[in-house]
């Protein structure tokens, strides 16, 4: 096993050297992952885990995939490494440019590459900008989000996010954001007893009126919301909130920073919900996550305002990097011949009908399930449908600790992503670790 007499000393130099995301400082506690397999990853003490979180809802094609690590060492091989600055380009970047935008919703049919999703959505929020600007509209600055959406910590990604622990203390946020109310069909506490596509888009009809239609951009959502808690909106929201933006001029951001490439059952979430919005946000699996990488997809008439006739000036040094593109062409060609969009529908019906017990139990306040994206909402209490006071960390540790199984959660609900090849014993093994964990979780927290 490797590493394994080394794991005291990486144990202690991770707690004296790292700084990690989200780690409170008292817990001492590490697991050192080693390797990877599919499903399945290992760490330093030989222990086997399911990474029910496919790492962070990215690694569609699994660990362990020797085809991308040859498409990778092929490419690292022949030219590691080039840009797209000014007329200078790489074949690999245009090959995944033609792929992307055939595969994407039609109409989406330029690419812009990043690095991330937070890089994307900085991307496509200038892009809706400027788009007004070359437009000889720059007073549209405004950008409408939601209130708990997650779009990465750029500033400006972090400050259309709409969790306040992204804004607190870290000063001035970007100006001109409005954070409407998520969808969320089982907190409907949230709209006075209204439906819920009713309230969102009388609140979305009276902001726009507040602010001005001709002062906003754009309004940017995930289609489906997942460190929100993998929340479902009804089926009609997009397609309404789409045609009244499309009304006034104002542009539809989608981050499919983890919907896209499957997660979903489709391509792209928007197919489900038949929306082609202007721009649309990808990382996290294109690439499976073997190597950063990410797309923004836009139209036709986005593209031909931002670049206009100077040119859109800005990138990042990674922009087109040919090993990624040819990372994420490998990527792409397994989830199509392998039929994992076919998988994550199937095999995630399974894990729902299997879960669906689950709101028997005291603590689980809904399940929900679509693709390979499901969340497990967990309450104190089913009246009131109030959170654990602890938050789900604890349960999230148990079931690591207790039954191997990896996944995360916010502070109300369990998110597992894993990656689109789980087969169904493996969903077995998931939901049985689950079924077995949340029995023993107690209303206040404690398990
Ligand atoms: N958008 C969504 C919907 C995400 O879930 C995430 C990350 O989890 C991001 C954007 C940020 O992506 P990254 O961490 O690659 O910057």
């Amino acid at each position: 096993i490797p590493g394994q007499d080394r794991t005291a000393q990486w144990v202690r130099a991770d707690r004296d050297r790292l700084i990690h995301p989200n780690l409170p400082s008292g817990r001492t506690d590490r697991t050192v992952i080693v390797e990877g397999r599919g499903c399945h990853v290992r760490d330093s003490r030989g222990r086997r885990y399911l990474d029910a979180a496919a790492v962070l809802g990215m690694m569609q094609v699994g660990h362990g995939r020797e085809e991308i690590v040859s498409a990778a060492t092929a490419q690292l091989g022949t030219l590691e490494c080039f840009h797209l600055w000014e007329s200078m380009s790489n074949d690999k970047a245009i090959e995944l440019a033609v792929r992307l935008t055939d595969l994407a919703p039609a109409g989406l049919d330029r690419a812009f590459f990043t690095s991330g999703g937070a890089e994307g959505n900085e991307i496509a929020l200038r892009m809706a900008r400027f788009f007004h600007y070359r437009r000889q509209q720059p007073e549209r600055t405004w950008i409408l989000s939601r209130r708990t959406a997650y779009h990465g910590i750029a500033y400006g990604a972090g400050s259309v996010s709409g969790l306040p622990v992204y804004h607190e203390g870290f000063g001035p946020q970007l100006p001109h954001v409005h954070h409407l109310t998520a969808p969320d069909p089982y907190q409907n506490s949230a709209y006075d007893g209204e439906d819920v596509t009713e309230f969102c888009l009388r609140e979305l009809r009276e902001t726009i009126e507040r602010i001005g239609p001709d002062r906003i951009a754009a309004m940017i959502g995930e289609p489906v919301m997942s460190v929100g808690g993998a929340v479902v909106p009804p089926p009609d929201y997009w397609p309404r909130v789409a045609e009244l933006l499309r009304s006034h001029g104002i542009l539809l951001i989608f981050d499919e920073v983890v919907t896209a490439y499957g997660r979903t059952g489709h391509w792209f979430a928007a197919e489900h919900f038949g929306v082609r919005p202007d721009l649309l946000v990808t990382a996290k699996g294109i690439t499976s996550g073997y190597v950063p990488h990410g797309a923004v997809l836009v139209t036709e008439e986005v593209a031909a305002a931002v670049t206009g006739s100077t040119g859109f000036p800005i990138g990042f040094t990674y922009t087109g990097h040919p090993t990624a593109c040819a990372v994420a062409l490998a990527n792409l060609d397994i989830i199509e011949r392998e039929k994992l969009l076919d998988n994550a529908t199937t095999t995630g019906g399974h894990l729902a009908d299997r879960l669906a017990t689950l709101t028997d139990l005291p603590v689980v306040g809904d399940v929900r399930q679509i693709g390979l994206m499901l969340g497990i909402e967990l309450v104190a209490d089913k009246e009131s449908r109030a959170q654990l006071p602890t938050g789900t960390a604890p349960v999230a540790q148990a079931l690591r600790e207790d039954a191997g199984i990896i996944l995360r959660g916010n502070p109300r609900s369990l998110l597992i992503n894993p990656p689109l090849v789980m087969d169904r014993a493996t969903a077995d093994e998931l939901a049985d670790g689950l079924h077995t964990v949340l029995a023993r979780v107690e209303p206040d927290g404690r398990v």
